[in-house]
């Protein structure tokens, strides 16, 4: 696994220690320390979690926490320091993943991250039986390798992502070919059918990725 984990931190002692845990764990951890850098990073680097101190010079874990949430779905670990505090800010529905409180292990922020990350891995998928390995673009189902290529990959993983959607062929092509190049609506058709075809083989009889006449394709068990 090899999620990148954004460390927000002003304690440099801690983000250190945070750092290398997350590191010899298998994860790629990034650190800042001050809240006004935050929101500008997430948004241009797009890590898979972040890990945010509540009180922070510049900007404090708040606002950051709310600003993200209006633009991103990433994982958010919040760390506070006074237990007292967690109420509180469930209160707030701030939309944070998980609260963590100061002082803590990093063995148990490592073991807390794992989960979330496991949590926000598209959970329709692991209930279907796909796990998706973004890295390498492997998809299972029911533990068999499906052999995707990239392209049908990115389609299981785009329309899986958001199952009983239906997306048509243009949106589906807009998701798949970002760089706009010109491709024919039979493309998106030739695609889903071979990873239909995959899909069968892995599983008989079970049917993801369903074709709505005159519309496009949407995911569903
Ligand atoms: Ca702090």
């Amino acid at each position: 696994m090899n999620a990148r984990i954004l460390i927000v931190e002003d304690e440099p002692k801690l983000a250190g220690l945070l750092h290398d845990y997350l590191q010899q764990s298998g994860f790629t951890p990034w650190v800042l320390d001050n809240g006004l850098e935050v929101v500008p990073w997430v948004r241009a680097q797009s890590p898979d979690l972040i890990l945010l101190d509540l009180m922070l010079p510049g900007k404090d874990g708040l606002d950051i926490c709310k600003e993200i949430r209006a633009f991103s779905t990433v994982p958010i670990l919040m760390v506070t320091a006074r237990v007292e505090e967690i109420d509180r800010l469930l209160g707030l529905e701030l939309g944070a993943d998980d609260y963590i409180c100061k002082p803590f292990s990093p063995r148990e922020v490592v073991a807390r991250v794992k989960t979330v990350l496991r949590r926000a891995g598209a959970p329709t998928l692991q209930a279907s039986g796909l796990v998706l390995d973004e890295s390498r673009y492997k998809a299972t189902l029911h533990g068999q390798d499906l052999d995707l290529t990239a392209v049908e990959f990115k389609l299981l993983q785009f329309l899986g992502a958001h199952p009983g959607r239906i997306y048509s062929r243009a949106q589906l092509m807009d998701r798949i070919y970002p760089d706009q190049r010109t491709v024919g609506d039979r493309t998106i058709d030739s695609h889903v059918k071979k990873l239909r075809k995959k899909i069968a083989v892995a599983a008989p009889g079970e049917e993801l990725i369903h074709s709505v006449y005159g519309v496009g394709y949407k995911f569903e068990e």
